[in-house]
């Protein structure tokens, strides 16, 4: 039978996410969700009430093509304070989140059959974008290495990073840091490489910054890519109310950029969703002007559960890879000794032992999964975001008891009911 209808082939290899997946999975099997990174409670509640007023209130049509004013104003000021940026709310667009953001600068800025280095482990949303626009994405490894105390961490790969920047065909470099899923914070001389790269060469950055207020070691700082010398004028940096204020529902992010160069994004902006959502954003431009000591110790209670979700996991016989920041902690399966791969285990965790985690293989382009060479085979991606009660859950899930056995002996126990 004749087909019905032409798939394109710039979605051929687009399916439902990692992310949609695992939590479909948690739901049915009622796992605590550790996979997907969402909070499971409130941001500051005076931006709740703002918006359930801005609703009640009649704040519900259409509003300005670049966004509401105050939160343009708030984003800039935000960015100023914060980070140093020196931006103007003529500088910002606010889009339907970060990911439209993300998405509107690859369609506005890289022509089909350029290439688009992105940092890999890379998070999903990048390698689409890029292949909706026709372009193709340019991996380059984080590498994984052991610091001075012997936690393995990752760290640009200098020497990758220029030589990918240094091809004809690349015309952009999307970076995130902190970085999901590795949770690393690249430091300011590892940007200053990335400066260097790019500078005078065309080539734009596109920042991914959206877990700009979650950095956990002391001595480590965010650093708004564009504030580095020369690179305002060539950097789009993206955010997003998501993850600064636990509404990741509300899918209100921005794109920040000199005019000329926000201009192409709004061009392609305006004809994916037109505007962004209306009463959502007098409520995120009040937190950005007043969520300061809710964002300390929303802060301080995620240091707090990373560093416990870690000691849960190491317990299991598990290693934990550094982390610094973002919602995200990786764990090593290896050591379990159960020979099979990250997504394997993590097919098999949430009927098995009723806690969902994403697969690190998903971050990456090439098919970690089946090359055993690959250190991302056997990795994992756990979210600590979630409250008290969900974390407590899954770490008595996963530590278990004697009736219940080892976390590998019950992986393993469900494996072999599987196969026979
Ligand atoms: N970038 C990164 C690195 C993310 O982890 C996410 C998920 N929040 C996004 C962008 C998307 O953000 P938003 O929900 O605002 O679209
Ligand atoms: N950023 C979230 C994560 O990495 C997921 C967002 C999404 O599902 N699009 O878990």
């Amino acid at each position: 039978m004749a087909e019905q209808f032409h798939r394109a082939h710039r979605v051929a290899g687009i399916g439902p996410t990692i992310f949609a997946t695992m939590t479909a999975e948690a739901v049915r099997t009622r796992a605590a969700n550790l996979g997907q990174g969402f909070p499971d409670e409130d941001g500051p509640a005076e931006m709740l009430q703002i918006a359930a007023d801005e609703i009640l209130g009649g704040n519900n049509q259409y509003g300005p093509g670049p966004g509401v004013q105050a939160l343009r104003e708030a984003v800039a000021r935000d960015r100023r304070r914060r980070w140093g940026q020196q931006v103007t709310a003529d500088d910002v667009l606010i889009t339907v989140g970060a990911t439209e953001a993300i998405a509107a600068s690859v369609l506005g800025l890289v022509d089909a059959g350029r290439q688009v280095v992105v940092l890999e482990p890379t998070y999903d949303a990048y390698s689409a974008a890029i292949g909706l626009a026709e372009a193709t994405a340019r991996p380059v490894r984080l590498r994984l290495a052991p610091d001075a105390d012997g936690v393995r961490r990752w760290s640009l790969d200098r020497a990758a990073f220029a030589a990918a920047c240094a091809e004809d065909a690349t015309a952009a470099v999307i970076l995130n840091s902190p970085h999901n899923p590795t949770g690393t914070v690249l430091d300011r001389d590892d940007l200053e490489f990335i400066a260097d790269c790019v500078r005078g060469t065309g080539i734009t950055v596109i920042s991914d910054e959206v877990y700009e207020r979650l950095v956990y070691d002391d001595d480590l700082h965010h650093t708004a890519f564009a504030t580095l010398p020369g690179m305002a004028g060539q950097t789009v940096t993206i955010s997003s109310a998501a993850k600064s204020f636990n509404v990741t529902g509300w899918k209100t992010g921005w794109a920040i950029a000199a005019p000329e160069l926000l201009a192409a994004v709004t061009a392609a902006k305006q004809f994916l969703s037109y505007v962004g959502v209306t009463p959502l954003q007098p409520a995120v431009a009040w937190a950005l002007d007043n969520a300061d000591e809710w964002s300390e110790n929303w802060d301080a209670t995620l240091r707090d559960r990373r560093d416990r979700l870690a000691g849960v996991l190491r317990a299991t016989g598990q290693e934990v890879l550094g982390s610094d920041g973002t919602y995200f902690l990786v764990s090593d399966i290896a050591p379990l000794g159960l020979g099979i791969s990250g997504e394997e285990f993590c097919r098999l965790l949430p009927s098995a032992v009723g806690v969902a985690a994403i697969p690190v293989s998903a971050f990456v382009v090439a098919d970690a999964a089946d090359d055993p060479a690959d250190p991302v085979r056997t990795l994992v991606r756990w979210t600590f975001c979630k409250n008290d009660t969900t974390l407590a859950t899954a770490a008595e899930r996963l530590s278990g008891d004697a009736a219940d056995g080892t976390l590998a002996d019950r992986i393993r126990t469900a494996r072999s009911r599987l196969r026979s």
